[in-house]
């Protein structure tokens, strides 16, 4: 079990919902209250995962709106699919419906490995979406769903693993791959 996978996780939603600080927080284990919200980075990182080593490089997108489309690079050689919306922001989360549908249309099935991600919980008295809702929305595409607080650094790691969960669950990798 020591080859190292490689596994590419884009990181899609609406702008400023909180994609950075939760890649930033995972990849450097801080919360950094501002970042260039228009700059797309990779970041590469070792995540150990059911006895695994997975070299994994994360895109984190600028973000994506109604009339965004999706990018060959968010696309192409994309193993798994991270979508996060903030808890705070009904609009992120309707946005997430149509980000899934775009890579739905572009791999042609609705099979896709994915975590939808309800970020910023710590902000709870402006919540605008249920927890709930987020669970549901997960179930009807049959993906994975969790709630995160970059700032608290609550189920942050957690994000990843899921998504690697979910690439395995469709292409299982060989012991030997
Ligand atoms: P992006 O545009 O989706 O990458 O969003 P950012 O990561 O740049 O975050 C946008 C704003 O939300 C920044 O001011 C962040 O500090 C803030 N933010 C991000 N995550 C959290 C969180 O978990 N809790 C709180 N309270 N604020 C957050």
């Amino acid at each position: 079990a020591n080859t190292l996978r490689k596994r590419k996780i884009a990181v899609l939603g609406s702008r400023s919902v909180g994609k950075s600080s939760l890649v930033v927080q995972f990849i450097e284990n801080h919360f950094v209250d501002a970042y260039y919200p228009t700059i797309e980075s990779t970041h590469s990182k070792g995540v150990a995962y059911r006895g695994v080593e997975y070299d994994c490089d994360i895109i984190d997108t600028a973000g994506q709106d109604e009339y965004s489309i999706l990018s060959s690079k968010h696309a192409i050689g994309i193993h798994g699919y991270v979508l996060v919306y903030s808890v705070t922001s009904r609009r992120s989360f309707d946005m997430i419906k149509i980000v899934y549908d775009k890579i739905v249309d572009f791999w042609g099935k609705n099979d896709i490995p994915c975590v939808i991600v309800g970020a910023k919980t710590d902000l709870q008295s402006s919540r605008q979406v249920a927890p709930n809702e987020g669970e549901e929305l997960a179930k009807l595409n049959n993906v994975a769903w969790v709630e995160t607080s970059a700032k608290n650094n609550v189920n942050v790691g957690k994000v990843f693993e899921l998504c690697l969960a979910e690439i395995e669950k469709r292409s299982p990798s060989s012991k030997t791959d």
